[in-house]
Formats: structure tokens, sequence, C-alpha cells
């Protein structure tokens, strides 16, 4: 039975309930986890408050760096033990668990390098005055944790708070808290103070509400949906904290016909089928060139085609999705899709060997979507590809920019002045332009745009939200 972790213990929770722990690959339970209540929040909170104020400032930003190097390379010692995890709880294939394993190491060691390097500034003010800034932490910050990539999102947000020098609540997200548990342990052993970083499981609307209303949470980073972004918002507006908000994307690969279409097609079958689509930032609309629109629908539907999904254990192209009502939300939207006459072009193939009681979906790539067609609007967060055809420039910015989000978009062509043309005309957080990563890239500032969210994370970037800045002014004459 999994336990909470707080104050460097591993803790049942007060209310002696627990959650099942299921397997996507066979639809079932292996596990036990809390399902905690605000009374273990609360818990939680006094513990972080109490290393901040006690202990944690107290550690000079060099020595933060040096455990936060510590912690990346005792992940790295555990790669194994938590992609194996993380295979299981989520059902992702191997190559993906290592790689969000991977990840994991790198935030820890970008951030560690970091903690030393987030200064404030001096300012030119009136004469017989020194003006300065300070960059501080908020105290104690919360981080409410999708189940997508545990792993990553951990690490890019309370790696962000730590090197900044916050004590951290984190709430994951009720499918997805084994490895997350097993970090917190592993950051216990290799010096981290009691209370730096508390692990807290169990039901959104139970024990998320109670983070995000607590009245000793300064800043709340919160990863996931749009719906439960509104309520974070609303909530922490009660009491004026602070929330960086990652929400969700309908991100477009824009494919001109001047494109080097061989590089493009494998960056863009992955973008959307990575994680069985169940990436924020997936690639889920193509625009395509009127002139080019046949071929590379033909081209993309074999590569379609050619995808095999089966359990994380067989390590295919495409594991099975979290849960059932995820499952269910992607064959919605695929019956509306039929209904509303969208042609399929192409489809995987669930292999024999996965359970009927997975959650399998195979690969889909439909054509000739409408633009104001649900699956050319909202987030399916499956493997649905949603292809769509433009006749230039201008008309290619407006589809891009017609849906709620701002996520992330690509832009696929060989002419130099028109990648720049796009990357400004396009209303995104970030841009690609003859590549795309969905959710890569460590150093780079991630975030949205409208429905997307707000603030950013990862890179240096990130630790600007991590922290207040506060000005002194010294009148000396
Ligand atoms: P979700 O919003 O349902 O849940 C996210 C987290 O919020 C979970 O830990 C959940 O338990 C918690 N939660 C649910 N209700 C709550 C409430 N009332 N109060 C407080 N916390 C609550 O999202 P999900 O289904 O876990 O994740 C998928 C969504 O996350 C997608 O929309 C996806 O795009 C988004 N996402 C965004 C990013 C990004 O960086 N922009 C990254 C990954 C996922």
């Amino acid at each position: 039975m999994q336990l909470n972790f707080i104050g460097n213990s591993n803790v049942l929770s007060s209310s002696g309930k627990t959650l099942p722990v299921l397997d996507p690959s066979d639809g079932q339970p292996f596990d036990e986890l809390q399902r905690s209540n605000a009374q273990d929040i609360d818990a939680a909170v006094r513990a972080a408050r109490d290393c901040f104020d006690t202990t944690w400032h107290k550690v000079s930003a060099a020595e933060r760096g040096r455990l936060m190097m510590k912690l990346s390379q005792k992940i790295a010692a555990h790669a194994d033990e938590l992609a194996l995890l993380e295979q299981r709880d989520c059902g992702k294939p191997v190559k993906q668990a290592r790689a969000d394993a991977l990840a994991l190491v790198r935030y820890f060691e970008f951030y560690a390098g970091a903690c030393d390097k987030l200064h404030g500034e001096t300012i030119p003010y009136q004469d017989g005055y020194s003006v300065f800034t300070w960059r501080e932490p908020h105290g104690v910050t919360g981080h409410i944790i999708p189940w997508n990539y545990p792993m990553q999102i951990f690490g890019r947000s309370v790696g962000g708070a730590l090197a900044a020098g916050n004590a951290c609540v984190v709430k994951p997200a009720e499918d997805a808290c084994l490895s997350l548990i097993r970090v917190a342990q592993l950051a216990a052993e290799v010096g981290f103070p009691a209370g730096a970083i508390n692990i807290v499981t169990g039901y959104g609307h139970e024990v998320g509400d109670a983070l995000a209303r607590h009245p000793g949470i300064d800043h709340i980073s919160f990863t996931g949906s749009p719906r439960v972004g509104t309520l974070i918002q609303q909530v922490a507006a009660e009491r004026h904290c602070p929330v960086t908000l990652e929400l969700g994307g309908k991100s477009p690969q824009i494919i001109f016909a001047d494109a080097d279409i061989d590089a493009a097609i494998p960056v863009l079958i992955n973008a959307i089928v990575q994680n069985a689509g169940q990436t924020c930032s997936a690639g889920s609309r193509v625009l395509i060139e009127r002139g080019i629109y046949e071929p590379l629908l033909d081209r993309l539907g074999k590569a379609f085609e050619a995808l095999r999904v089966g359990p994380a254990a067989m390590d295919l192209d495409v594991g099975p999705l979290i849960r059932q009502s995820q499952q269910q939300r992607v064959w919605d939207f695929l019956s509306d899709a039929h209904a509303a006459g969208i042609p399929m072009v192409a489809q995987g193939t669930v292999v024999d060997e996965a359970p009927e009681t997975g959650f399998y979906q195979a690969p889909t790539l439909l054509r000739d979507v409408p633009v104001n067609h649900r699956l050319a609007q909202e987030e399916v967060f499956g493997p649905v590809l949603a292809a769509m055809q433009f006749a230039d420039e201008d008309q290619a910015v407006e589809l891009a920019n017609a849906t709620q989000f701002g996520l992330v978009a690509g832009v696929w062509t060989e002419n130099g002045a028109r990648q720049f043309r796009m990357a400004k005309r396009l209303r995104s957080g970030q841009i690609f332009i003859n590549n795309y990563g969905a959710g890569g890239g460590v150093e780079l500032p991630f975030g949205g745009v409208k429905s997307s969210g707000y603030g950013r994370e990862k890179g240096f970037e990130a630790l600007y939200g991590f922290t207040t800045l506060k000005t002194v002014a010294v009148k000396h004459g």
C-alpha cells in the first residue's frame, strides 16, 4: 500500500480510506493509495511551513544547488525503478517511461545549476539613494499535477520551486502517484530537510481543492484541464494567492508545400501518438497547404496504418489510455466525427495480445475536419489527428489561431521570411519551425496564452514565477 509522504515520513491518511491503483494495460487493480482529506493537507502545509521557517530559508543557494544535484544523481541511479513504476501506473511504453525518468533527472540537474544564478538588480534612482531588488521565495508552494507526465511535470514544477527556495506540497493526480512518492523518498535519502517535499494523494475535488484553499499556501502551480484551472483560479482569487496555470491545447502543425516532407512526417506522427496522444502540447491538428494535401494525407495514412498499440510492457508505438473514462471520451469524439460525415483516412492496429480489459485506442487520422467541429476545437487527449487544408499563409494563420487555446504551434517551410512571419502571427506560447517538441526541452520556457493558461514553467524563466520581487530603497544622502 502507498502512503503519503509528509515531513520525510511515510504516513497514513487520517481518513482511513484508500483508492485502488489500476494498471491501464489490463484495467486491473494492483496497489492502493491514500484517499487523503483536508486534515492531511493541513499536516503537509504545516510540515512545509516549519521547514521553510526553521531550516530551508537558511540553506544557501549554492547548498540548495548541491542537494538538487545529488537528487538528480539519485534519480538517475533509480531511473529503471521509477520508469517501471510509471509504466505500470500510467500504461507508458517502456521507452516513454524511461524518457520521462531521464527528463526528471535533467530537470533537477538544470535547476541545481540555476539556484545560485537567480538574483535581483540595482536600479538607478534619485541622487542620495541606493535601490536594489531581491528575488525571494514565496514560502510554501502548492503543486497540483495531472496524470499524463507525472515525473516530468513534477520536475519542472517542483524543481523550479525548490531551486527558488520554496518548500513544496504536492498533490499528484489520483491515477498517477507512484513515481512521485518514490522521488520524495529519494529526496529525503539525499538529505532534503523534513517538509521540503511533501506528497498527499487523493481525489482532486477533495484533497486538490483543500490544497488550493489552504491559507498557508503562498503560490499554486496547477497543471491540468481548463475546467479545473478555472476552479483553482476562483478559489485562489478569494485570498489573492498567485497562480501559474498550465492548461490544455489544440496545437496546430502547419505544413507548407515547400516543406521538407520526409523530415516532417515522423515528427507529425510522434507529436500526436506520443503518450497515446495524452499530451497537452500534442500536435492534434495538421494544417496542410492545398497543393500537397492529397499526397501528404496519403503518406500520413500509410504511417498511421503501420502503428501498433499494445500493453506498456510490449513497448510498441502506442500504449493504453489512462482509464476507461478517457477511452470513452475518445470514442465520443470519434462517433461525433462519424455522425458529422468526417472521413477517416486511416487507423493503426491494436495487437491481439492487448487484454480486452485494457484501455486501448488505435491512432486515427481524420480529414477535411470543419474548423468549427469539436474535433478542430476541443482537446481529445487521445491519438486522434484532425487534418484540414489551407490556400495560403493568411488562411493558415486564421485556422491555426481559430481555437480557444494557444499552447504550441509547429510550422514547416523552407522559406526563411515566412518562418519569421508565421512565428510572429501565431498566438501561442511556443513556436517550433521545422521541428516540434511535444513537451520537450527542459531549458525552454513553456506555457500558454488564452485558455492554455498563463505563467511560464521550465527554463530559467520559471524561477521568476516561483519568487516574489522585493524592492529595497536606501536613502543615504
Ligand atoms: P484535471 O484538471 O482533471 O486534473 C489535474 C489535477 O487537478 C489532478 O491532480 C486532479 O486530481 C486535480 N483536480 C481535479 N479537480 C480538482 C479540484 N476541484 N480542485 C483542485 N484540484 C483538482 O486534468 P487531467 O485530466 O489530470 O489532465 C489532463 C489535462 O491536463 C489536459 O487538459 C491537458 O492538456 C492538461 N495538461 C496541461 C499541461 C501543460 O503544461 N499545459 C501538461 C499536462 C497536462
